[in-house]
């Protein structure tokens, strides 16, 4: 993503500073999600866009544990 986007986007909760978290896979270059420090939470990037909506955001540790979605996940039968 490119550092102008970068420098104007901010939490929508608290307008602070986002930090990218790289995705590991090499694949995909682009942040996985932006975190807030202040708030402990990621908003996720979906198909390059970041999705900057608080109903969004995922819990830091939450997202550290592998989970991409606000909503609930559905299970796999
Ligand atoms: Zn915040």
């Amino acid at each position: 993503m490119d550092k102008e986007l970068m420098q104007i986007l901010a939490c929508p909760a608290c307008r602070g500073e986002l930090e990218p978290l790289a995705e590991s896979d090499p694949v995909r270059p682009d942040p996985a999600g932006l975190a807030c420090p202040a708030c402990a939470l990621v908003y996720p990037v979906r198909d390059h866009i970041p999705v900057l909506l608080r109903e969004e955001a995922v819990p830091r540790l939450e997202w550290n544990a592998g989970k991409r979605c606000a909503r609930p996940e559905k299970r796999k039968p």
